[in-house]
């Protein structure tokens, strides 16, 4: 005679068949040969098999407990499970022995709603500087006639008769191997496993309807084009009324016609006289802030400082001036970029003056200077640009 079989699985000897089942599971999955590392799991192992194929068996449990022996002399034998093969699903093969199979069930007519995804376009200034929009989007919404519930009258959902409830039906078909079994959603209750005997006329029971709404969104300063901002529940409202899903909305900054956006910097192209390239000035100039009306004008404006003998294509870096940095705080630079002009149309006396200039300058027949190739250039716009 073996081990009492109830301390073996640590159960009470009235134990129910579910305690039993579920001490035997534990068991055997620590006590496994192929995750086990304790000399004596094999044997160990083999003992509470041996238990549970006597106490999960009424009436073998019945033969046991009135001191009978139900092994019979045969005894349980793991070997008959394949346990030599490694790397297989330990878990998988409990559940086949306990004929747990993963039920679908009748489908729940109450689900959560599908996230949803709107697009939305910012000006550049908006998307700097944040700004809370408006946006009409098509979604879900609850049902107003039936409140969610997709019954008209308040009537509550019966069993299906087809499926008796499964949603779910079984179709034989005999084959020379034999049965071959395939379950299948139930054709009348469409799988829910129940009908909605008076179905609402506005949603056709589904608890819900389509609908256009407006929602106000706040959009942080700094954002970028492919940036989403996500809006928990405010996606479309579940079947059956289930809780909304999430809105996510994509924003996309527009082209400006002044500033070109690079990351945090803004770039600007400035036009300057040679004369005052060669001379040194200030110049005002309209930032991206120009575009909010919540701003003094003067605080719109900054103030470039040219010095004497200024190149064309010359970058100055206004720091702070670019873009809000959307994390970490602070912001980029403005870059202008200034191009310095020739004058062009010069009357009689202008044209005297620069041929002094020239002359003074020994410039009125210079020698060529010959620049090598680089992006000094030809690269500078797409530098400045890239
Ligand atoms: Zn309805
Ligand atoms: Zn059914």
């Amino acid at each position: 005679m073996s081990a009492d079989y109830y301390q073996v699985l640590g159960v009470s000897r009235d134990a129910t068949p579910e305690e039993i089942k579920k001490a035997y599971r534990k068991l055997a999955m620590k006590y496994h040969p192929d995750v086990a590392d304790a000399p004596d799991a094999a044997d160990k192992f083999k003992e509470i098999g041996e238990a549970y194929e006597v106490l999960h068996d009424p009436n073998k449990r019945a033969m046991y407990d009135r001191g009978g022996n139900p092994m019979g002399g045969g005894g349980f034998a793991p070997g008959g499970f394949g346990f030599t093969g490694g790397g297989f699903d330990f878990t998988n093969l409990v559940d086949a022995m306990f004929g747990q199979q993963t039920s679908r069930g009748p489908r729940s007519r109450v689900r959560r709603g599908q996230d949803s995804l709107a697009r939305l376009n910012l000006s550049l200034a908006e998307a700097a500087f944040g700004i809370t929009k408006e946006l009409k989007i098509d979604t879900a919404v609850i049902c107003p006639r039936c409140s969610g519930s997709g019954s008209d009258g308040g009537g509550e959902p019966v069993t299906c008769t087809n499926c008796h409830g499964s949603g779910e039906v079984i179709a034989v078909q005999r084959s020379f191997l034999g049965e071959i079994r395939t379950s299948q959603p139930c054709q009348v209750c469409r799988g829910y496993g129940t009908i909605i005997p008076n179905p609402c006329g506005e949603c056709s029971g589904e608890g819900r309807v389509r609908s256009h709404r407006t929602i106000n969104v706040k959009i942080p300063a700094g954002v970028d084009t492919g940036n989403r901002v996500h809006l928990a529940h405010q996606g479309e409202v579940g079947p059956g009324g289930g809780p909304s899903g999430d809105l996510y909305v994509e924003l996309r900054v527009a082209p400006h016609e002044v500033f070109q956006r690079n990351g945090d910097d803004l770039e600007v192209v400035v036009h300057i006289p040679m004369t005052a390239a060669a001379l040194g000035t200030v110049i005002t100039l309209d930032t991206l802030e120009a575009e909010r009306d919540d701003l003094d004008p003067e605080e719109a404006t900054v103030e470039v400082q040219i010095a004497a003998g200024t190149q064309s294509h010359a970058r100055l870096a206004m720091a702070g001036r670019g873009v809000p940095r959307l994390r970490g705080g602070g912001r980029g630079d403005l870059g202008v970029t200034l191009i310095v002009d020739t004058p062009t149309k010069l009357d009689e006396a202008q044209r005297e003056l620069l041929a002094q200039l020239a002359a003074a300058r020994n410039e009125t027949r210079p020698t060529a200077s010959v620049a090598k190739q680089g992006k000094g250039m030809f690269g500078w716009l797409k530098e400045a640009f890239s």
